[in-house]
C-alpha cells in the first residue's frame, strides 16, 4: 500500500529536474505530496515535472529576487508551501586549487550556500508565520570528512551547519530543519566524473562498507522520512545516507 505521508501538502524540491532531486520529487509525489520542481531551465524543469505529475517553476536559487518571486507564484497557484527540499547544488570543476578560478569558486558558494540560505529563508519565514513546516537541506559526506574539493566541501559543511542553526531559530515556530548527506550517488555529475577518469567507480564502491554506490531513491527515502510526521521530534540533525562511507573504510584483509 502506498503511504500517504504528504496528504496533498505542497513541497518544493529545488534542483528537482535531475539526479537526487528528481528521484526524491518522484518518491514524494508517490507518497501523496503535491510536488513543485524548481530548477534552472524552464523546458527541462517542465519536462521532469510532467513525468511524475508534478508542477514546475524555473528560477536560480542564488538569485534573491527570483527566489522570492518563485515562492509567491507557487503559493498563489498551489497554496502554502509546507515542505522544502533545498537540494540544488553544483560540484566544482576539478580539484586543483590552482586551476579553479575565483569566479568558479564564487559560483559554488553562491549556489550551495547562498542559494540554500535563500531557499530556506524564503520558504521558512512563511512556514514560521503559519506555525508549521519541514525543511531538508542536501549536504554531503564531504561536509564531515575532508576531500580535495576545497570549494565544494566547505560549502556543504556550511550548509549542514545552517540546517542546525535554522532548526534552533525556528524550533519554537513549529518548523523542523534537517540535513541529509549523500555518499556517492551515480547521478549525471558523478557519472561525468567517472567518464572523464576523475573518479574510479571501483574505488568508490570499495570505500563503502556496503560495497556499492547509493541509489538516488535511497536519498529520497531519507528525505521523505525527515519530512514525515514519523520524524516529528527530529530537528537539527545531519543524516548520512552513504552506504556506510563515513563509518569507515571496509577492511578487506
Ligand atoms: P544533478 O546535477 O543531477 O542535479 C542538480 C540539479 O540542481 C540540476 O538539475 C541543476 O540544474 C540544479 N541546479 C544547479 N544550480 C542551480 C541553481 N542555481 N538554481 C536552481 N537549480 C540549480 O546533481 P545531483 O548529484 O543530483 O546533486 C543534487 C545535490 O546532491 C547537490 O546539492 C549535490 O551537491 C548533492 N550531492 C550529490 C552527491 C552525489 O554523489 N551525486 C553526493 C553528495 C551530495
Amino acid at each position: 500500500m502506498t503511504r500517504d505521508e504528504g496528504r496533498g501538502r505542497v513541497v518544493l524540491v529545488t534542483g528537482g529536474a535531475s539526479g537526487i532531486g528528481f528521484a526524491t520529487a518522484s518518491l514524494l509525489a508517490r507518497r501523496g505530496w503535491r510536488v513543485v520542481i524548481g530548477d534552472l531551465d524552464a523546458g527541462r524543469t517542465a519536462g521532469a515535472a510532467a513525468e511524475i505529475g508534478a508542477s514546475s517553476i524555473a528560477f536560480d536559487v542564488a538569485d534573491e529576487h527570483a527566489t522570492e518571486a518563485a515562492m509567491e507564484r507557487i503559493e498563489a497557484a498551489h497554496g502554502p508551501v509546507e515542505a522544502l527540499f533545498a537540494n540544488a547544488g553544483v560540484i566544482q570543476p576539478g580539484s586543483n586549487p590552482e586551476e579553479l578560478s575565483m569566479s568558479e569558486f564564487d559560483r559554488v558558494i553562491a549556489v550551495n550556500l547562498r542559494g540554500v540560505y535563500l531557499s530556506c529563508v524564503t520558504a521558512g519565514k512563511r512556514m514560521a508565520r503559519r506555525g508549521r513546516g519541514g525543511i531538508v537541506i542536501t549536504g554531503s559526506v564531504t561536509a564531515s570528512r575532508a576531500a580535495p574539493l576545497h570549494a565544494y566541501a566547505p560549502s556543504k559543511a556550511a550548509a549542514v551547519h545552517m540546517a542546525a542553526c535554522l532548526a534552533v531559530e525556528w524550533g519554537r515556530s513549529g518548523v523542523r530543519v534537517n540535513a541529509i548527506s549523500p555518499g556517492y550517488v551515480a547521478t549525471p555529475p558523478v557519472r561525468a566524473a567517472i567518464e572523464r577518469g576523475l573518479r574510479d567507480p571501483q574505488l568508490l564502491r570499495d570505500a563503502a562498507p556496503l560495497g556499492r554506490l547509493v541509489e538516488p531513491e535511497e536519498i529520497g527515502a531519507g528525505v521523505a522520512f525527515l519530512l514525515s510526521d514519523d520524524a516529528s521530534a527530529i530537528t537539527g540533525i545531519n543524516l548520512p545516507v552513504d552506504a556506510g562511507w563515513l563509518a569507515g573504510a571496509t577492511m578487506t584483509t
